[in-house]
């Protein structure tokens, strides 16, 4: 009989087998792809030579996280950190720009600069009580409450119809806005201002870093681990149901809460079927790749050195588009996420040529391509980028869900980004990774802490499984050199 099974081979599938594995138990992990990885992967979508991100790109959740930090990630792959963190152009000549130095980017920010400082400066000086809420279940006694407390102030204030209060300019706000946006829901909200506050102070620590090769480089350093401990992997297997697995002790589902409630079946216990039934998925994303015969074009050269944009427009022009999508309609000034890694990688592309990774927000299920309403926004800041497209491919939010299910309607969050799916993720409890259904545990985003490449819902699912069924409560050594 095996130890453990691993149902899915995201980047939290994968942080648990790695997690269970060194701990010593016999693994073996299903994936329905041919492909390992979910949603980190790097392949060539459009030609030859083009190395395209298929869904994550940027990567200051992998840098921050606590179990990529003992899992020595930075140490055993090559990641590049621009010292522009993003950039958030409000016309083709002028841009906001997040400069890894806060005060740098302060400086730029002109009558903002004060507020700018007392919003960020206070939560980057409590940056390990920021980390250590993000790693672990928010229902349960804060280690560090007074600076939580101040985090959640600046949550509330700038996710509520004050928001603009602070502000004298568009700069700060747009470039503030830009990153709470990433969660995909109505502005102003509580909910996503903490998300994008968490990303925002990222910007000004770590950085918005990226691996050299792309997001293949973080599955592959983690398959490499996985398969040296003895972990077995199959391929092309969708798992249907829990009773078509072979007997074993712990099942590890990197599944959505959907995929959790079909393969459960009648073995799910009616009071958790129907807090899961209250679990909502969020709003759309739909993506675009391009393979390019050169750089972007930008107007303003800044914005060709930082690898991550924020194209959209004022801190209302983002509420605008984010607001007409939480309405059911598609934007008609879409926000657009945008990475532009071979301007600083050069083994993403073939020798002056470029690739392009964007994706903009759409009502659930929406089957429209968005190649040309994303094409207009960057052309907007670029005129020309259209004449350099070699190729270009395309995934409407319903096709990013046949890809993976655990993007229902193509919510790439697996679960909307509310104040109570924050905390009840999926369902309000100490150990949310454990389901009642004995031996049976949820890691995948829809989890705490919710999307990102981070590994952190496989590490504590893994934790709380060895805790739970194998009596086994000391840290497992996930460093580089543990065998
Ligand atoms: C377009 C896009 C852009 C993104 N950009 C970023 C970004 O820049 N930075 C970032 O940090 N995050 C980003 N994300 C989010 C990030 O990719 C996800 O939050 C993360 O991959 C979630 O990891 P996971 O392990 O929970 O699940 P996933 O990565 O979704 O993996 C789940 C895996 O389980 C498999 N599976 C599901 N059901 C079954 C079954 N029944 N049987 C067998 N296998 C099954 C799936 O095929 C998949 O391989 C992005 C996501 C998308 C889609």
């Amino acid at each position: 009989m095996l130890d453990a099974i691993v149902v899915g081979s995201g980047p939290n599938g994968l942080a648990a087998a790695v997690t269970l594995a060194r701990a010593g138990l016999s693994v073996r992990l299903y994936e329905r792809s041919s492909r390992l990885g979910g949603g980190a992967q790097t392949a060539e979508l459009t030609e030859p030579g083009f190395h395209h991100d298929v869904c994550s790109a940027v990567h200051p959740m992998a840098y921050a996280s606590e179990f990529f930090q003992r899992f020595g990630l930075a140490d055993r792959l090559e990641f590049i950190t621009p010292q522009i963190s993003y950039a958030h152009p409000l016309s083709p000549t002028h841009a906001a720009l997040a400069w890894r130095d806060l005060e740098r980017t302060a400086e730029g920010l002109g009558r903002d600069a004060g507020a700018w400082r007392a919003l960020l400066r206070p939560l980057l000086n409590s940056l390990d009580a920021i980390s250590d809420a993000v790693s672990h279940p928010l229902l349960r006694v804060p280690r560090h409450p007074v600076s939580l407390a101040r985090f959640a102030a600046r949550a509330l204030e700038q996710g509520s119809p004050l928001w603009n209060t602070a502000w004298h300019t568009d700069d700060a706000p747009a470039l503030l806005s830009g990153v709470i946006a990433h969660s995909i829901r109505s502005m102003p909200n509580i909910a996503p201002t903490a998300a994008g506050l968490v990303l925002a102070v990222n910007a000004h620590s770590g950085g918005w870093p990226f691996p050299v090769g792309g997001s293949q480089a973080i599955t592959d350093s983690l398959v490499t681990d996985a398969v040296s401990h003895g972990v077995e992997f199959v391929t092309e297997h969708q798992v249907s149901s829990l009773d078509a697995l072979p007997p074993a002790r712990a099942v590890i589902m990197d599944t959505g809460v959907a995929g959790l409630s079909e393969v459960a079946g009648d073995r799910m216990p009616r009071a958790y079927a129907r807090a899961l039934e209250r679990f909502r998925p969020g709003d759309a994303a739909a993506k675009v790749d391009f393979a390019l015969d050169g750089p972007i074009p930008w107007t303003n050269p800044d914005l060709a050195r930082t690898a991550t944009l924020h194209l959209c427009g004022t801190r209302a022009d983002i509420a605008r588009a984010e607001n007409q999508v939480a309405r059911g309609n598609h934007a008609d000034n879409p926000y657009v996420l945008l990475s532009q890694p071979s301007v600083f990688d050069p083994t993403r592309a073939p020798a002056g040529k470029h690739v392009v990774w964007a994706y903009t927000h759409v009502p659930k299920g929406s089957t429209i391509d968005q190649t040309e309403a994303v094409t207009r926004q960057i052309e907007r800041f670029a005129p020309g980028f259209r004449e350099l497209i070699i190729a270009s491919s395309s995934r409407s939010a319903s096709e990013l869900h046949d890809h993976n299910p655990n993007y229902v309607g193509g919510d790439i969050a697996a679960g909307a980004i509310t104040l109570r799916q924050l905390v009840a993720r999926p369902v309000l409890s100490a150990d949310p990774w454990r389901t009642p259904i004995p031996g049976v545990y949820l890691c995948s985003a829809a989890t705490p802490p919710g999307p990102g490449v981070h590994g952190l819902g496989g590490w504590r699912a893994a934790q709380s499984a060895l805790r739970n069924e194998f009596g086994i409560r000391r840290e497992v050594d996930l460093a580089p050199r543990a065998r």
